[in-house]
């Protein structure tokens, strides 16, 4: 494995990255976000030490995202928690006494949501206002998240294990992928699949053995998308190569992608299929490997892709492409950058042009908002335009707006 660290001038101040080397093992979600910007892959995954001490570009917090992560971290609990106390089922009798222990489904969905706020400490692009917004947002959301898990337990089915109640250590072990060992018939929650040669790795929600059938099941929160069942013939190719958790070779049965609303069940792929997966996940990787050794990652800007891109500001290639204010509606939430100019009143400033040194726009910003920099090249994220009053293009900085100051 290659340990080469290249540094990578953002252009935006206190934010020089210190790019990613080559990854022990990729995922099908690292790959795929590889492929589609390479750019993005290694700005996300790159150091900063002059911004903070964790690994990565801070992310701009999705409630929704977070939402789907409380629910599948309070799964993730139960599931673990009957599979240890033995339970065929979560609506036999035992499972209702483990959820009783447990204090109820509702007060797992808190636990998972306390945890997954307190990730989020430390981050430089969260202020108490935004994190307060973040955490009431989902704090009300926690009877939805409750009824989502209960549905999805509903339709669960936990093949017995033979080393039964009392087991915790064993699936625990497990689903952390220490000390991995064969996965023989019963439910394993959350188990690493690794394919050693590939270098790939994936963890399944819920794999479920018997006599005769080999499970792969898939909690998704989101809409149904077909990259789903890609995902899950990945996690049967995982299974196939992996000698460690599947030493027999016991080919999988079935794939399901269990949404909110329905299960979405699939057959496995079969030999010749698993080969041929085999061979373009391969082909993938070695193409993946060679955008690592770029000083410059490459970028593949595209209108859907940098929008939701959380490293845009840090993206000379998206700035060179986004789109002038002038040609927007009212009320559209848009990006841009430019030069602040002179102050006009107590909380609004003037953007110049970078080119010529016009007036392009008058910002107006909120009371929490800092004070912009006079003189200073900035990018601006999430600011929403203004009704025309006057034949002045105007645009407010919100509560959701960030501005990042460019190193001249
Ligand atoms: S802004 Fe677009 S081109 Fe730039 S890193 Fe993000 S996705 Fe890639």
């Amino acid at each position: 494995m290659s340990e080469k660290r290249v540094s990578f001038a953002t252009g935006v101040e206190a934010s020089e990255a210190v790019l990613p080397s080559q990854p022990t093992y990729w995922s099908y979600s690292s790959l795929q976000e590889m492929e589609a910007c390479p750019r993005r892959w290694m700005l996300s995954r790159a150091e900063y030490p002059e911004l903070w001490g964790k690994r990565g570009y801070p992310p701009l917090p999705v409630a929704a995202a977070l939402f789907g992560d409380v629910v599948h971290a309070a799964l993730e609990i139960i599931v673990r928690k009957l599979v240890a106390a033995g339970c065929m089922s979560p609506r036999t009798a035992e499972a209702a006494q483990v959820l009783r222990d447990l204090g109820g489904i509702t007060a797992v969905v808190e636990m998972a949501l306390h945890d997954r706020l307190a990730m989020l400490d430390g981050n430089p692009r969260l202020d108490n206002d935004r994190m307060k917004r973040i955490s009431v947002e989902l704090r009300d959301r926690v009877p939805h998240a409750r009824s989502q898990v209960q549905v999805y337990l509903s339709r669960t089915v936990l093949p017995a294990t033979p080393w039964g109640a009392g087991s915790q250590s064993d699936s625990d072990t497990l689903a952390r992928g220490l000390g991995r060992r064969p996965a023989g018939p019963g439910t394993h929650p959350e188990i690493p699949l690794v394919a050693e040669a590939l270098r790939l790795i994936g963890r399944v929600d819920l794999l479920a053995v018997t006599q005769d059938r080999v499970g792969i099941t898939d909690y998704k929160t989101g809409v149904e998308d077909p990259g789903h069942l890609d995902q899950l013939r990945l996690y049967a190719l995982l299974w196939d190569l992996d000698r460690i958790a599947n030493p027999d070779r016991r080919p999988a049965t079935e794939l399901t992608a269990a949404y909110p609303s329905r299960d979405v069940t699939i057959s496995a792929p079969d030999e010749t299929q698993l080969r041929n997966l085999e061979e373009t996940m391969r082909q993938r990787i070695a193409a993946a490997e060679t955008e690592l050794v770029a000083s410059v990652p490459k970028a593949l800007p595209s209108k859907q892709k940098c929008a939701l891109c959380q490293v845009r500001q840090l993206c000379d290639a998206y700035w060179e492409q986004a789109p002038d204010a002038l040609t927007l509606s009212t009320g559209t939430w848009f990006d841009c950058q430019g030069v602040v100019g002179p102050q006009n009143g107590t909380r609004s400033w003037w953007l110049l042009s970078e080119r010529s040194g016009q007036k392009t726009m008058l910002l107006r910003t909120g009371a929490t908002m800092p004070v912009l920099p006079p003189g200073r090249r900035v990018r601006l994220l999430n600011l929403q335009l203004d009704d025309p009053v006057t034949r002045v293009t105007s645009a407010t900085l919100t509560t959701a707006s960030e501005v990042f100051v460019l190193t001249d």
